[in-house]
Order: C-alpha cells, then sequence, then structure tokens
C-alpha cells in the first residue's frame, strides 16, 4: 500500500498517511476526548489529552513498522515505504526473506518493538513526581501496545503472527509455498470468526465496538485471499516453462529474397506477422526487423538479400525451452524487452515469447478465463495489465507487512 500523503522519511523510508488515519486520529481523540472521568479531572484538557494520546498511539505503530523495516535491511532487503492508515500501518517490503528463519526475524521484529515499549512506557509511568496527565497517557499507550503485541501475534496472515506461522511451516515443510498456504488459510479462517463474532455483538447484544472487529475481521480476510492468490500465482509460475508459454505467432521467410521483395510481399499485407524469420538451406539466419528497413537506403532494397540485414539468432534476446518461467518474466522486466525468442536444443526459433504470451499461459493453468482481447492488449502494448506486476511477483513475492491496530475506540476506566 502506498497511497495517501508523503509526510517525509524515517531513516531514508518514505513515510506516507492515508486519508483513512484522519478518522481514527478523529476517532481516538474524540472517544477519550468524551471520557467521563477524564473530562471530571481535566475538563476541556480531556480533549488536548485524547489527541497527545492519538498521536502516541501511531508513534506506536510507525515504531513497530520500524521495527520490521531494520530487521528487513539487516537481511540487505529494501524497505520500499511505511503507510500509517484506518487499521494500523503497514510496511513495503521489496522482498522477501529467503529462508524462513530469516522470515521468522522479520516477522518477531515489530511484536518486539511494541512489547519493548508496553515495559518501558509502563515503567515511565509509575515514575514518582510525573504530572497526573502524562502518567495517565503513557499507562494508556503503555496497554495499548501490550494489545498491539498480542493481537499481532494472533497466527494468520495478513497478521505478524501469520507470518511466524508461515516461517514455521516453511521451516518444517522446506517450501514456502506451502507456508504461506497455511498462513493464508488460517488468516481467512480467523478473518471469518472475527466478522461473525463482531456481527453478533452487534445485532444480537447491540455492542456496536463489534462493528470495528468485524471490520478488522473483513481486512483480514480480504487480505489473507490475496496471499493466497499469490501464493497460487507463483507455483503457477514456478510449474511452467518458456517453452509452455511461447506462442507460433512468427513467419519463417526465404532469406535469399532480396529487402524489396520481402517489403512487397510482407509488409503490404494486411495481417502481417509482428516477427519475421528469415532461413535458407534449412537455417535460420536471424530476425528480419522492420525498423533495419528504414534505416537502409532505398537504392539497397534492390541490392541486399534478407540474409545480409538480418539480425542473427546469436545476437538476439533468448532463452531455451526448458528455461524456467520465472526466469523468462525476470529477463523482460529487466531488460526491458517486447519480446524474447524461445530456441530449441538445435538452435532453430521455437517460438516466440511477449508479456501476453505470459499472461496466457498462467490464465490456462489457473483456470482464470482471460478473454482474446485482452491479451492481445497486452501484446500490443508490451505492458502487463495494472495491479498484475508479474516481474516483482517472479523475483519474489512482493510484500506489504501490516500492523492492526485492534481497539482505538475504547475508554479508560
Ligand atoms: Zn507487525
Amino acid at each position: 500500500m502506498q497511497s495517501g500523503w508523503r509526510v517525509g522519511s524515517i531513516l531514508g523510508i518514505p513515510l506516507f498517511i492515508d486519508s483513512s488515519w484522519f478518522v481514527i486520529l478523529a476517532l481516538v481523540t474524540i472517544s477519550y476526548g468524551l471520557d467521563p472521568d477524564w473530562h471530571q479531572n481535566w475538563g476541556e484538557g480531556a480533549w488536548l489529552m485524547g489527541f497527545a494520546l492519538a498521536l502516541l498511539l501511531f508513534s506506536s505503530v510507525l515504531l513497530h513498522e520500524l521495527g520490521h523495516s531494520l530487521a528487513a535491511r539487516a537481511q540487505a532487503i529494501a524497505v520500499n515505504s511505511i503507510t500509517l492508515f484506518l487499521f494500523g500501518g503497514i510496511a513495503a517490503i521489496d522482498r522477501e526473506s529467503s529462508t524462513p528463519m530469516a522470515a521468522f526475524k522479520v516477522a518477531i521484529a515489530g511484536p518486539l518493538v511494541s512489547f519493548g515499549l508496553f515495559l518501558s512506557l509502563t515503567g515511565f509511568s509509575q515514575l514518582p513526581d510525573l504530572p497526573a496527565p502524562v502518567a495517565v497517557i503513557t499507562g494508556s499507550v503503555a496497554e495499548i501496545n501490550l494489545v498491539l503485541t498480542l493481537f499481532n501475534l494472533i497466527p494468520g496472515l495478513p497478521l505478524d503472527g501469520g507470518q511466524v506461522l508461515k516461517a514455521l511451516v516453511w521451516k518444517i515443510t522446506d517450501s514456502r509455498i506451502q507456508g504461506i498456504r497455511w498462513a493464508a488459510r488460517s488468516g481467512q479462517v480467523l478473518g471469518s470468526v472475527a466478522m461473525l463474532l463482531g456481527l453478533t455483538l452487534v445485532l444480537v447484544y447491540q455492542f456496536f465496538s463489534g462493528l470495528w472487529i468485524a471490520a478488522i475481521g473483513w481486512f483480514a480476510w480480504r487480505n489473507a485471499a490475496s496471499y493466497h492468490q499469490v501464493s497460487n500465482l507463483q507455483e503457477a509460475i514456478l510449474s511452467l516453462t518458456a517453452g509452455d508459454a511461447m506462442s507460433r505467432d512468427f513467419r519463417v521467410i526465404d532469406a535469399n529474397q532480396t529487402v524489396r521483395q520481402f517489403a512487397d510481399t510482407y509488409l503490404l499485407e494486411e495481417n502481417h506477422a509482428p516477427v519475421y524469420f528469415a532461413a535458407s538451406e534449412g537455417r535460420y539466419r536471424g530476425m528480419v526487423v522492420v525498423e533495419d528497413l528504414r534505416n537502409l537506403e532505398r537504392s539497397q532494397w534492390e541490392r541486399l538479400t534478407l540474409h545480409q540485414l538480418v539480425r542473427p539468432l546469436a545476437s538476439l534476446p533468448s532463452l531455451r525451452e526448458n528455461t524456467p518461467l520465472a526466469e523468462a518474466i525476470t529477463q523482460l522486466e529487466t531488460l526491458s524487452l517486447a519480446r524474447l525468442t524461445v530456441l530449441t536444443p538445435a538452435d532453430a526459433v521455437g517460438g516466440i515469447l511477449d508479456r501476453g504470451d505470459i499472461v496466457r499461459v498462467l490464465g490456462d493453468r489457473l483456470k482464470l478465463r482471460i478473454p482474446p482481447p485482452v491479451i492481445q492488449r497486452i501484446k500490443e502494448e508490451g505492458q502487463y495489465p495494472p495491479g498484475f506486476q508479474l516481474g516483482s511477483i517472479a523475483q519474489a513475492v512482493s510484500q506489504d507487512r501490516p500492523v492492526l491496530a485492534p481497539k482505538p475506540v475504547q475508554t479508560q476506566p
């Protein structure tokens, strides 16, 4: 998640505030500002205290996210941003840790920070001679940090406890995807339970804080579902090769014809192929790139043969039929290519591979019905649809780590 306003950066990590954050800032300020006990003791000052508490709550969430971020950074993983939003905060971490133990460290770092804050703020709030409002606020923030610690350790994605569960299953089964599956499933179950519980509280007991529990459950359920989809996608990518995805959307033409003959015969055709390979004596001579014709003087068109014009196969960005699909996806992105040539073991052209071909084969594997016009558009634009950034998914799971604040609206006895 990287929406909202950029409000600066912390230790080089861009910090964003989502508009939904202001809702919570207002809710927390109001719920404490209206607290009868606080009002009795401090009058209108209760509002100021509520506001201070809300800011400290978000500082706590921010520090929690910094915990994850610094643990990731210690593993040379880039942290793209930290965003504060309605339910808490999210650190967007560039890629996943490479071992279960390293993943565990990143997951547990946030709750450890929250627990550390609980201990130190509790200690601070007990200092003698502390002004009463300061003691009350720090004591409350200490309690909130304890709740943050325990709540986020619930073992289901997207919560930190889910990340811990994932690392554990990963360690036991030696499969990261199995780890994600288990933790995502657990997250979906727990999210559903929270929604059910929340709605029961509201509908049966008229206890309206239940709405918040239901909303958190819905958020968790939806996030867990998306983890599930990403792991399905990754599994599909891992099971496929360049040969599975390539298309034969190219034409083989005679390398001995002149450039003029080629232009007259093929370029004037209504549906000319996107790619031409020239061959002679049963051997591929190379790819005919139409731009190369434009750079050639017209007088040369009659004289030169395609054989003299082509780009040899060896000079083309290419891979083998048995190259893993993940590598093909990464190569397209890192080299910013429109397509790759797929070669057979005999160095003949087996096919060509572009982003449309990749989306089509993944769609088939995952039984998603992607309409042919959508595939055609991806082929023409040379870009994946928004929200379908295969480059980062192929390289490793791009991961968002949310921290959820379970009860931002609570009144102090
Ligand atoms: Zn966390």
